[in-house]
């Protein structure tokens, strides 16, 4: 038995060259096998692996398991030294040889031989080198599926980072996001939730629609005040019993809060409804994409509140005048008709006299609010100057304008507090004569003083478009 040391390194020399020229786990250890029976043909042998990767069958590999594995074996394992088993109950002698790679071990080689068997100190080396190059090649694998999917997540966050710079409405951003969130984590449940300044929360446009309800609520709540007691992400595998007493549409959960600066701006949340859905690897993935979108989504939040600043007066929230002229002549080439109406508050001076400057500015957004509540959203309402306000009504024919011109001076005088009164001049251009911004504005403007002429309170409807 044995074999000498020359012979038994060219064995080695022989599996060390197959271990370079594949990246074959399988090959490299049934090469390893293949050559423990050449050299040992009489003992026994397997391959005690401690990853869940499933190898060929006719590989002698066993799960290493812990609480059923021989004593020996576990402290080959953990301390990654030999160890040698001559307890002779079995009749049997082992070697157990830790599967060593750079980073770690991987499992252990087993050799089993009769029980009056004793390894000399070469044949020793040379099962250790063996296994070395089992426990290498098992780490290069695992190195490679690990950076291949470290780089497809990189690919992931570059493209991410690359489209979100170069955007785009708030609306593009997150729309954007679900989508890498979707495709990454094979989820479609997904909510942006914004903080507002009162610390209130809004739910972002692109979030799914469940969270509008009072069920999908319940998540963004919890979130929320686990990031108000720390502003750690989320990563729970099952929900169950965590949220309430009440049956969960959903189990597993990854939330990562969005940091800028110092502040939490908002947060984002994945939802699945099986439970341990998502992985670890995931829940890193969704972190990094969350941190390089923050600004992206700030940067476009903020630039819609300045855009939306610009359009709006201060005072009555409704919008201002150079908005409401942009959108009049857009009307005017898209739609076929449409309704002006300019609105002046009666007596506003003697309001101002009796009552003070700061109730005057109170009547005046009572008014705006009840022409808000007589319009659409898609109509627009402007404050023109002072206290003069106007109504423009896109596609909207003479008739129903002028009703609801009138719908409105009775609201304002049975509804403001102190009781005042509006005067409104109507105007209306259609496509079948030429006509101009310009021109509407005169013939309300026409109206809204003969309203007042005729003793305020009223509405005057200037048709005739040769008035200019
Ligand atoms: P009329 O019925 O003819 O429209 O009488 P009036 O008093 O409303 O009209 P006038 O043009 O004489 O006075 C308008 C007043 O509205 C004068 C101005 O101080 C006041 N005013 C204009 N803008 C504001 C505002 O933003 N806040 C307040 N409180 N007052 C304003
Ligand atoms: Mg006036
Ligand atoms: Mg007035």
């Amino acid at each position: 038995m044995g074999m000498n040391n020359e012979s038994l390194y060219k064995e080695l020399f022989r599996v060390t060259e197959k271990f370079h020229s594949s990246m074959e786990v399988e090959n490299v250890l049934s090469e390893i096998i293949y050559t423990l029976k050449r050299v040992f043909p009489n003992f026994k042998y397997s391959l005690m692996i401690s990853n869940d990767n499933h190898y060929n069958q006719d590989l002698p590999v066993k799960p290493l398991q812990y609480d059923s594995m021989d004593d020996r074996a576990m402290q080959a394992f953990i301390n990654g030294s030999i160890q040698i088993d001559t307890t002779c109950d079995t009749k049997l002698t082992r070697l157990y040889s830790p599967l060593h790679g750079k980073q770690g071990v991987y499992g252990v080689l087993e050799v089993i031989t009769y029980a009056s068997f004793s390894f000399e100190p070469n044949e020793i080396e040379f099962i250790r080198l063996l296994a070395n190059t089992a426990g290498n090649a098992i780490e290069n694998a695992k190195l490679y599926q690990q950076s291949r999917s470290l780089i497809e997540d990189l690919r992931l966050i570059n493209e991410t980072s690359h489209v979100l710079n170069g955007s785009s409405s708030l609306n593009e951003t997150t729309k954007f996001l679900k989508a890498q969130i979707s495709k990454s984590f094979h989820a479609e449940t997904v909510a942006f939730i914004f903080i507002n300044e009162d610390n209130t929360s809004s739910i972002l446009e692109g979030s799914s629609a469940v969270f509008e309800t009072s069920h999908g609520k319940l998540y963004i709540q919890f979130v929320f005040d686990s990031l108000k007691k720390q502003r750690d992400s989320i990563f729970i595998s099952d929900l169950s019993g965590k949220m309430r007493d009440i049956p969960l549409s959903f189990l597993s959960i990854m939330a990562v809060p969005m940091i800028e600066g110092n502040s939490l701006k908002g947060f984002s949340i994945v939802l699945h409804e099986k439970p341990y859905f998502f992985t670890f690897d995931m829940f890193k993935l969704f972190q990094s994409l969350i941190h390089h979108s923050t600004l992206a989504i700030s940067n476009s939040i903020l630039r819609e509140k300045l855009e939306k600043m610009v359009i709006t007066d201060q005072l009555t929230q409704l919008f201002v005048k150079s908005y409401l002229n942009n959108q009049i002549k857009t009307s005017m080439t898209n739609d076929k008709e449409g309704t002006f109406i300019l609105l002046d508050i009666d007596n506003f001076k003697e309001v101002n006299d009796t009552f003070g400057h700061q109730v005057g500015d109170d009547v005046l957004v009572q008014v705006a609010n009840l022409i808000l509540e007589n319009i659409r959203t898609t109509d627009i309402g402007a404050r023109w100057g002072g206290e003069e306000l106007a109504i423009y009504l896109p596609g909207v024919p003479l008739g129903a304008g002028a009703q609801i011109a009138k719908r409105l001076v009775e609201a304002v005088q049975n509804k403001t507090n102190p009781p005042i009164t509006v005067s409104c001049g109507v105007s209306y251009w259609n496509k079948e004569r030429k006509d101009e911004a310009k021109n509407l504005f005169n013939r309300a403007d026409i109206g809204l003083y003969d309203a007042k002429n005729l003793g305020k309170n009223q509405v005057v409807i200037k048709e005739d478009y040769q008035i200019i």
